[in-house]
């Protein structure tokens, strides 16, 4: 079995719009800012795997 990258699909904080984010499979949790593909600005994504190897995202406004 190897780890790879998957596309999550998430919606910015921001803007509501849809936005597809890259999550390494291979790290238990991650916590990182990444600029929203719409609006540009900048959002606090948290990840955590899943039991079942699926990602969850929680998406913030990096002023919250
Ligand atoms: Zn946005």
């Amino acid at each position: 079995m190897s780890f790879g990258t998957s596309l999550v699909d998430s919606s910015c904080p921001y803007c509501g719009e849809p936005v597809q984010l890259v999550v390494d499979e291979g790290a238990q949790e991650q916590d990182y800012i990444e600029d929203c593909q719409v609006c540009c600005r900048p959002m606090r994504v948290s990840a955590q795997l899943a039991n079942d190897g699926s990602v969850e995202l929680t998406l913030r406004s990096e002023d919250e």
